[in-house]
This record gives structure tokens, C-alpha cells and sequence, in this order.
């Protein structure tokens, strides 16, 4: 009988002390902040409880001569183990719930660009659009295309190129508000998704941003200095008649004018009236 309580409150203790090892490595993993502070506060208040049940196996050491002695050491272990299992399964959901916003981040960024993808794109611009129409915001895509981009690839390598491409993507995300987004749309096409912000909005932001992409050297390659322009295509949401497709196609067609009048330009898109009156003349011609 003796025994037995002596047991079971040192391994209470023992079992304390491994419950530290994944309080630890949650506090570890945290960054400095009062959540980080409360963990590390309980790995002393563990450390506490250790030495009280060192400091009562000392004292009742071989006292328990009736099964009702057992009742306390009992409690003492079970309790040591209840604080073990809930910081092994706090520990356990902190490095599930880290996993799925890594899965969540790599689902929706651009490997090479380190910049949201397609598809996150096609998701944003849903959401965009019915915020748009439901409350009567203003809602602006620019498309963004490399000028002359193979030329790039053809005279340094694909993987200057690529170089290229990480560095305009940071210049651009850097540039825009948080409300902004940047997407990798296809090869070296970007879309800026700007909620809150009309056409003439729009231009201008396109117009500073084509213009430091002008002045900036991309990439240094063995002593050169690569740099490159861009032309862009704005189109601003219409509630009335535009949907996630026209808008898209609008900022499109704009991009395509500003390539065929001579690149490193911003051009806007025609109202969508004007779009059809356009295709009717082509159609006819
Ligand atoms: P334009 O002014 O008409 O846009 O000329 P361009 O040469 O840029 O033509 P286009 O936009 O059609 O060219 C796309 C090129 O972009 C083709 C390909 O060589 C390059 N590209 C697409 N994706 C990547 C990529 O991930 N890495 C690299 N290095 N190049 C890419
Ligand atoms: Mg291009
Ligand atoms: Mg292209």
C-alpha cells in the first residue's frame, strides 16, 4: 500500500515533467506576445506543481497504511496526466492548424512568384464583384504584360528570366495598399485586383507603376543591367451590365490596344456599351 502511493506520486511528478515537453515547444514556436508568455508562465506553474508533489512524497513517504490514503496520490497522478494529455493535444492542434495555413498558403500563391494564383483569382474576383454590386462600390482590374519578354528569355535564359519576373512581382506587391491584390494571371501576365478604387484611380496607379518599372533595373546578370517596361489594361466594374467574365475581358481587350499602340502604356477599357458597338463595327467590317 505504501508503495503504491509512493509510486504513484512520483510518477505524477515524472509525468509533470514530460508534459513541459510539449508546453515548451508550443511556447518555442510562438512568437514573443502575451500568448507566448501565458505558455511559458505555465511551464512554471508546472514546475511548481513538480515540486509540491516532490515535497509531498517527502512527507507522507510510507504513510499510507489505509486504502483512504490512496485517495490523494491517487489524484495526484491522474492529475498529472490530464495536464499531460491536454498540452500534448494543444501542442498536436498547433502543428495542424500551421500545416493547413501552409496548405491554405500554398493553394493559393504563385511558386514562382511568391504572388497569389489563378485560382485564387477566379475566387477573389467572385467575391469582388458581388461585394461591387451588393453594397455600389468601385471594383478596377488592371492586367499587366510584360513587354517583349521572350526577348528576355532568348538573350539571358529562362532562369534570368524568372529572376525578372520574382522582382517585378515584389516591386508591384509592394506598391499597392493591403486592400490590393496581385495575382500571377498566366506566364508573365499579372492582374491587380483594386477594390474601392475607380478608373481614373486605377490610371493613375497603373501609370506610377509602369513608370518604376521603367526606371528600375530588374536583375543584375554578369555586369548587366536587365530592365524592362510593361503595359497595362484597366477596366472598372459597371454594375449595370458587366459580370467577373466582361470585366476580365474588358481590362483584356485594353491591354491588347496598349501592345498595339506601341507598349509600355496604360490604356482603359471601353465602357461595355461602347465594347459591343465595337465588335458590331469589326463584325461588319
Ligand atoms: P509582348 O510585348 O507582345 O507581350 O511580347 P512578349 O515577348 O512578352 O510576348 P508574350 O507576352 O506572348 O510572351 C510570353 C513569354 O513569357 C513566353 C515565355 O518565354 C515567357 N514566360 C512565360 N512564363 C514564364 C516563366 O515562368 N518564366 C520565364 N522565364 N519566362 C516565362
Ligand atoms: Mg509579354
Ligand atoms: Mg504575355
Amino acid at each position: 500500500m505504501e508503495a503504491l502511493a509512493n509510486f504513484l506520486v512520483v510518477v505524477g511528478a515524472l509525468v509533470l515533467v514530460a508534459a513541459l515537453i510539449p508546453v515548451k515547444r508550443l511556447w518555442q514556436r510562438l512568437p514573443c506576445g502575451s500568448l507566448r508568455f501565458a505558455w511559458m508562465l505555465l511551464s512554471v506553474f508546472i514546475g511548481m506543481f513538480i515540486v509540491g508533489y516532490l515535497l509531498y512524497a517527502h512527507l507522507f513517504w510510507g504513510a499510507a497504511h489505509h486504502w483512504s490514503n490512496m485517495v490523494v496520490p491517487a489524484i495526484f497522478n491522474l492529475g498529472a496526466l490530464f495536464v499531460l494529455i491536454v498540452c500534448s493535444l494543444s501542442a498536436k492542434t498547433a502543428d495542424d492548424v500551421t500545416r493547413l495555413c501552409h496548405l491554405e498558403h500554398e493553394n493559393v500563391t504563385d511558386p514562382l512568384m511568391g504572388i497569389y494564383n489563378r485560382r485564387y483569382l477566379d475566387r477573389s474576383l467572385s467575391q469582388e464583384v458581388a461585394k461591387a454590386r451588393r453594397y455600389g462600390l468601385e471594383l478596377s482590374v488592371m492586367m499587366i504584360d510584360i513587354d517583349y519578354f521572350k526577348r528576355v528569355n532568348d538573350s539571358f535564359g529562362h532562369s534570368v528570366g524568372d529572376r525578372v519576373l520574382q522582382s517585378l512581382a515584389r516591386l508591384l506587391d509592394n506598391s499597392v495598399r493591403d486592400f490590393d491584390r496581385v495575382f500571377r494571371y498566366g506566364g508573365e501576365e499579372i492582374v491587380l485586383l483594386l477594390p474601392y478604387t475607380g478608373i481614373d484611380g486605377a490610371m493613375v496607379l497603373a501609370d506610377r507603376l509602369r513608370g518604376w518599372v521603367e526606371e528600375r533595373v530588374m536583375v543584375e546578370h554578369a555586369g548587366q543591367e536587365i530592365s524592362i517596361t510593361i503595359s497595362c489594361g484597366i477596366s472598372s466594374f459597371c454594375p449595370d451590365s458587366d459580370d467577373e467574365g466582361t470585366l476580365m475581358a474588358r481590362a483584356d481587350e485594353a491591354l491588347y490596344r496598349a501592345k498595339r499602340l506601341g507598349r509600355n502604356r496604360v490604356e482603359r477599357a471601353l465602357p461595355p456599351e461602347d465594347d459591343k458597338v465595337t465588335v458590331l463595327q469589326e463584325a461588319e467590317a
